[in-house]
Formats: C-alpha cells, sequence, structure tokens
C-alpha cells in the first residue's frame, strides 16, 4: 500500500507535510513548524495525526510540537543526537534505525552539518525523502553547527539514493536557490529547464517540491561539487571535492 502525502505551507516559507498509510490510518507529520496549518491539513484530509518525525532542533521545524501533543497524543521521534533540544519527544532514532507509521517504514539516514544531530527519513519502500534543512530544491541548508567536510559528506549520502526518490525539503526557497545556481552554472541545460518550471509553479501558486535525486544531480550545484566544470566555474581546478563545495556554500552566504 502506497504513501499518501500532503503538502502545505507553515510560517513564511517553511513546509509541513503530512505522510499518511492508507491501510492503517496512521499519518505523520514531518516536522511541525506550528500547529495550526497542520491541523487545518488534518481537516482537509480527514486523517489522524499518529506521529510527529523531526528532522533537526530548530524551532521553525518543532514549535508546533507541543501544540499537537497535547491535542492529539502522537508520539514524537527525534534525532538522538539533539533531542534534548526539542520539546516532548518519545523515542530518539539515529543512523540505521527504522521508523515505522502504521505499516510505512522509513530508514533513518544522519545528515549532520546543518545541525550536528540533522536526520532524514527515507521511506524506502515509496521512494520518499524528507529532508529538512539538509538538502533544498537546486540549493542545501546552511552550515549552521557543522563543517564542511560534514555536510558534504551528507549531501553524498543523499545524492546516493535511487534518482527516482521523491525529496520533500523544509522550505520553499527554489526560486532564490536557482538565480544562484546560475551564477555557478549559466549554461547548465537541466538547471534552465527547472528554472522555467519553478517559475511557472510559482506564478500559479504551486509548490516547486517534491524535487527527486535525479533532477537535483541534474541541476544542483551543492550536489556537483565534484564535477570538474564546476570547480573551474569557482576557480578552484584541481582542488578537493568538500573545498569546491564550501566555496559554493560561502558565495551563497553572500548572495
Ligand atoms: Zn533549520
Ligand atoms: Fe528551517
Amino acid at each position: 500500500m502506497a504513501a499518501d502525502t500532503h503538502l502545505f505551507l507553515c510560517l513564511k516559507d517553511n513546509y509541513g507535510v503530512l505522510v499518511h498509510d492508507s491501510e492503517t490510518g496512521a499519518t505523520a507529520a514531518i516536522d511541525a513548524p506550528e500547529s495550526a496549518p497542520v491541523e487545518a491539513a488534518l481537516k482537509a484530509t480527514g486523517w489522524k495525526l499518529t506521529d510527529i518525525l523531526v528532522t533537526h532542533h530548530h524551532a521553525d521545524h518543532t514549535d508546533g510540537i507541543a501544540d499537537l501533543k497535547q491535542r492529539h497524543g502522537c508520539r514524537v521521534v527525534a534525532p538522538r543526537g539533539e533531542a534534548q533540544k526539542i520539546p516532548l519527544v518519545d523515542e530518539t532514532v539515529r543512523e540505521g534505525d527504522s521508523v515505522k507509521v502504521g505499516k510505512l517504514s522509513a530508514n533513518v539516514i544522519e545528515t549532520p552539518g546543518h545541525t550536528l544531530g540533522h536526520i532524514t527519513y527515507w521511506f524506502h519502500g515509496d521512494k520518499l525523502a524528507f529532508a529538512g534543512d539538509t538538502l533544498f530544491s537546486i540549493g542545501c541548508g546552511r552550515v549552521s553547527e557543522g563543517t564542511p567536510e560534514m555536510m558534504w559528506a551528507s549531501l553524498l549520502k543523499l545524492r546516493d539514493l535511487p534518482g527516482d526518490t521523491r525529496v520533500y525539503c523544509g522550505h520553499e526557497y527554489t526560486l532564490a536557490n536557482i538565480r544562484f545556481a546560475q551564477t555557478i552554472e549559466p549554461n547548465n541545460a537541466a538547471l534552465s529547464a527547472r528554472a522555467a518550471e519553478a517559475a511557472r509553479q510559482i506564478a500559479a501558486g504551486q509548490p516547486t517540491i517534491p524535487t527527486t535525486i535525479d533532477e537535483e544531480k541534474a541541476a544542483n550545484p551543492f550536489l556537483r561539487a565534484d564535477l570538474p566544470a564546476v570547480a573551474a566555474a569557482v576557480g578552484l581546478s584541481g582542488k578537493s571535492a568538500v573545498e569546491v563545495f564550501a566555496e559554493i556554500r560561502a558565495r551563497k552566504n553572500k548572495f
């Protein structure tokens, strides 16, 4: 039985998403930026909240937990590495653990860098990944707590997922990410195609996610830091992928 998903905006540009197992009725919220839009999404779908799967401790991913838990008594699953910074955690998970949502099953992939304990939930059977603030569509999260080495290694783990995995991320940053990416690879045809598609989606009031691993490999400069052409584009020919990644990330911070 396939997973159903329901995506909605929270706060200014955060995404909330529900994952639903139609066989058992179990429903997980991936992160909880604020409670009201999650409640509205539950009402719109008729689904009953059973779990909250937290990717990392930042307030724009956790501020809705207390309200939702009080109202629904749902289980809160959080990364072991930063569970003490997240309210009302019932269960902590780490690399290699699996999390059940009804009969759906997610593998936990540790993807530190944005925060030290950040995790990604990969529902391999459903070809779905929830990457929080690690991988964005045509971008990646700021390296707030970790190192560029750490973030690059995390992005490589995600890049290695099956190409047709649909990736949900924590924010709608795609258009700004594309504008930046075009300064790195102005002649990347996949990126140009993506720019046109994303502009159309935003104009129509639609989200630009989910994206896929294959689309990101083709157009996201942060996943392409080990390509000679990308190294050359930032004046770092012959340098390591980590150095190229760090330079692209530094440029994006100033963009
Ligand atoms: Zn964050
Ligand atoms: Fe965030």
